[in-house]
């Protein structure tokens, strides 16, 4: 059943999964998130702490967490 409860688990795998789309995602690239923390999964441990925030694209639509866990919209570094 889909819910507004599913989480996405905040592990080491799951961490290197993200940093292979947003790793290469342009936003993540043009704010040099990795500066900050989270710098990943931030579907699972929230939104960025960058100051500033300039949305470029979003590529956790590619993302297998991101179907396997029924996320939408997807931008979770800056909308948390
Ligand atoms: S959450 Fe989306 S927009 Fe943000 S860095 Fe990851 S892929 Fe890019
Ligand atoms: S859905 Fe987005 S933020 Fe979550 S693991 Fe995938 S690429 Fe990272």
């Amino acid at each position: 059943m889909k819910s507004a409860e599913t989480k996405v688990e905040d592990t080491e795998e799951n961490r290197q999964i993200c940093r292979k789309y947003c790793g290469g995602c342009p936003t993540y690239k043009y704010n040099s998130l990795e500066k900050f923390q989270p710098d990943t999964l931030f579907c699972a441990r929230g939104k960025s702490s960058s100051p500033s925030m300039k949305e470029v694209n979003c590529y956790c639509p590619a993302c297998p967490l991101f179907d396997k866990n029924n996320l939408v919209i997807g931008r979770f570094c800056h909308r948390g």
